[in-house]
């Protein structure tokens, strides 16, 4: 199964994608991940990437087609898997199209302002990727690896707002490119409200392969 998770930073796609990734045992490729694991190595697209991140732009299209190209030829996306955080914006999904076939194209909606309201509250452990809000874990202690948790450089108030509008101008087109391809769900309630629909999607799509 190879999916598209689409939606706004911050409308919960990385937590969905974790879900779906657990129980469809498919990997998760976050574009964002790839793109942090490079920075903390410091490796030459690292030192590249890094500003444009902490600005909340965009990585160039080639670069970041390269590296998703580059993901998806490993052995574990042979069965499917899920882009969370690409494509971001026409020509990526262009591209995407000549590299595999897309069998469905997940869209999380949350309105603006509850997305500024979780990414100002949202944490991430350094080490293991995992995501928690401050009021969930005023300790600031990550549950699964005990390491400190960390406030991403680009959910400051001031570079959410940007990222904001870089997704209004460049991504959201994208939403009218897979129209016909879309499921769409609403991420307002818990976490596990908002897998409870696309779980029964997927699982019938699964059927019908
Ligand atoms: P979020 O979805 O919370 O904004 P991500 O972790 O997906 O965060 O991405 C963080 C940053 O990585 C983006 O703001 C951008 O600079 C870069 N990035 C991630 N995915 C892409 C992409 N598909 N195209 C260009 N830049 C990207
Ligand atoms: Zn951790």
């Amino acid at each position: 199964m190879k999916i598209i998770l689409l939606g706004a930073p911050g409308s919960g796609k990385g937590t969905l994608a974790k879900k779906i990734s657990r129980d469809f045992e498919i990997p998760q490729i976050s574009t964002g991940d790839l793109f942090r694991a490079c920075v903390k190595a410091e490796n030459e697209l690292g030192k590249k990437v890094k500003s444009i991140m902490e600005s909340g732009a965009l990585v160039p299209d080639e670069v970041t087609i390269e590296i998703v190209k580059e993901r998806l030829q490993q052995p574990d996306c042979k069965k499917g898997f899920i882009l969370d955080g690409f494509p971001r914006t026409v020509n990526q999904a262009k591209a995407l199209e000549k590299i595999s076939q897309i069998d469905s194209v997940i869209l999380v909606d949350l309105a603006n302002e509850i997305i500024v309201e979780r990414l100002s509250s949202r944490r991430t452990c350094p080490n293991c990727g995992e995501i928690y809000s401050v009021e969930d874990n005023p300790e600031g202690k990550c549950k699964k690896c005990n390491s400190k948790l960390i406030q991403r450089d680009d959910d400051k108030p001031e570079t959410i707002l940007h990222r904001l509008e870089v997704y209004e101008r460049n991504t959201s087109p994208l939403i009218n490119f897979y129209s016909e391809r879309l499921f769409k769900v609403s991420s307002s309630g818990t976490p596990e409200q908002t897998y409870q629909p696309v779980k029964a999607f997927l699982e019938k799509l699964e059927a019908k392969a």
